[in-house]
């Protein structure tokens, strides 16, 4: 069986500037026959996250470089359409580094079933990277105990959110930082924050005095920049700051200044750590179980944002950006 695959090419490197649409070329390949070993996959649904951008530019070196004319990487689910004896077996969901392909040619090797109780896509959301980000950003470098309070950063967003909820599990207060009303009442509501702050309202410094009057033992920052600064205003004696993302930054050439108040860490014998959650690969599988036990108990809930159309994937990767996405971010092909 050979099949033409559309696939989205890159283009540019979007360094010192937002996501274009002509940083990416659409093209049709024509794919060979599965060689003994290999099986060719259908991609089902693409996953989106700012890192992309990162990879795009090639600013980041936990990954191989990207090169114009490279298909787009990014994450996905799969089905298996043929196979020659392959890893897995015909009708099988697969997820992984699939890329922006629609067929693509695999052994296997790299990809994980779909062994899950929840709908397939819940191992790109909760139960995929963003998932085990907030886990292990959360527990393995905040180490949160009861009482603590936890202030988060683009917290209404897909991996903020779910830090939020397993922070209120851990026993903490949780502050949830968010651009909106619609966001921050979601966050209050729906996602268990107990307190939310719109930073799009202004006053952000004296907002999180307000809402954190006895300081901030944990901080989990997606964002950067000067929302990191104003939480770095803010934190208690023995606290941890997490730098999980620097969103704030995509749209700059360059990484970040430094935040102005960085020497209250030492003021409050504070540390500040960042992570890479590949780090902790061989863990996921425990970890996704702990987590989908926790949706199924009710403790956790999380929402997915389900864009429609292969040729919709760069409009739906700066959804991102502009923060239009409503949890986390997938396109069904
Ligand atoms: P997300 O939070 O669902 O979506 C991004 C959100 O960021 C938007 O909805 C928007 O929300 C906010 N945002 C965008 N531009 C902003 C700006 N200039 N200032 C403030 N907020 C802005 O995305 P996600 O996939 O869950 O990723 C969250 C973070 O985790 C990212 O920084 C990502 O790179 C990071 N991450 C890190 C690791 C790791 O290993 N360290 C792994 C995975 C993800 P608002 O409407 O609230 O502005």
């Amino acid at each position: 069986m050979t099949v033409v695959a559309r696939q989205w090419l890159l283009n540019a490197h979007p360094r010192g500037r937002g996501i274009e649409d002509t940083d990416f070329r659409l093209v049709e390949t024509a794919l060979r026959e599965p060689g003994p070993g290999e099986m060719l996959c259908r991609t089902r649904w693409l996953g989106f996250d700012p890192a992309q951008k990162g990879w795009m530019e090639n600013i980041a070196d936990y990954v191989a470089p990207m090169a114009i004319g490279d298909v787009m990487r990014g994450s996905g689910i799969a089905e298996v359409v043929a196979s020659r004896d392959g890893r897995f077996a015909v009708g099988d969901l697969v997820f992984g580094t699939t890329g922006w392909t629609e067929y693509f040619l695999t052994d296997g090797a790299d990809l994980t079933r779909v062994e899950t109780g929840l709908s397939p896509t819940a191992v790109l959301s909760v139960l995929g990277t963003t998932g085990v980000t907030a886990y292990c950003g959360l527990f393995k470098v905040g180490k949160p105990v009861a009482g603590d309070t936890v202030l988060v950063s683009g917290a209404a967003g897909a991996t903020g959110s779910i830090v939020g909820q397993l922070a209120r599990i851990a026993g903490c207060r949780v502050v949830g930082i968010a651009g909106g009303a619609e966001k921050c009442a979601w966050l209050v509501e729906e996602a268990g924050y107990d307190a939310a702050i719109d930073y799009k309202a202004g006053s952000l410094r004296q907002q999180i005095r307000e809402a954190c009057p006895r300081g901030v033992d944990v901080i989990f920052d997606n964002v950067g920049g000067a929302i990191l600064n104003d939480m770095l205003g803010q934190i208690a004696t023995g606290a941890r700051v997490v730098i999980c993302g620097g969103i704030s930054r995509y749209e700059t050439g360059s990484l970040p200044a430094g935040p102005q108040n960085y020497f209250n860490l030492v003021f409050r014998r504070a540390t500040m750590a960042g992570f890479i959650v590949i780090d902790w690969a061989a863990e996921f599988p425990a970890i996704r179980q702990r987590l989908e036990t926790f949706v199924n108990d009710g403790r956790l809930t999380y929402r997915e944002d389900i864009q429609h159309g292969f040729e919709n994937a760069p409009a739906t990767l700066k959804r991102l950006f502009s923060g239009a996405n409503r949890g986390k971010q997938l396109l069904a092909l």
